[in-house]
């Protein structure tokens, strides 16, 4: 069965929403996640035993779709902590042999021909 992370959420979303500060007090707008941080400085979510980067949760729940295999959730406000959907985009990682590893922004529309993995 394919792992769906909004399964996983559904029963945690109030604990989930209850550490974004979505005050907008913040400049940009952006949401700043309150609870536990990753060593590199993301937003971290433990529900059933599994732990998620907030972002990718927020992403997915903000656009009812699981995260293709391989592909990234960037940040355009580059706030790692941010929760805020609309700074969120689905990016894949590229590699060119002077400039080194980059990330292309995946239209949206275009997510059909990327296979839907297990997270
Ligand atoms: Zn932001």
């Amino acid at each position: 069965m394919k792992y769906d992370i909004r399964k996983h959420i559904e029963r945690h979303i109030g604990r989930l929403e209850a550490q974004i500060n979505k005050s907008g007090s913040h400049p940009e707008g952006c949401w700043p996640w309150r609870g536990t941080k990753t060593h590199n400085g993301y937003g971290q979510f433990c529900a059933d035993g599994h732990r998620m980067a907030v972002h990718r949760i927020l992403w997915t729940l903000d656009r009812d779709r699981l995260i293709p295999e391989g592909l990234y959730i960037l940040h355009r406000c580059e706030e790692r902590l941010c929760c805020n959907p609309d700074h969120l985009y689905i990016a894949a990682r590229g590699y060119h042999h002077r400039t080194g590893t980059y990330f292309q922004e995946v239209p949206e529309w275009d997510l059909a021909r990327y296979r839907t993995s297990r997270r």
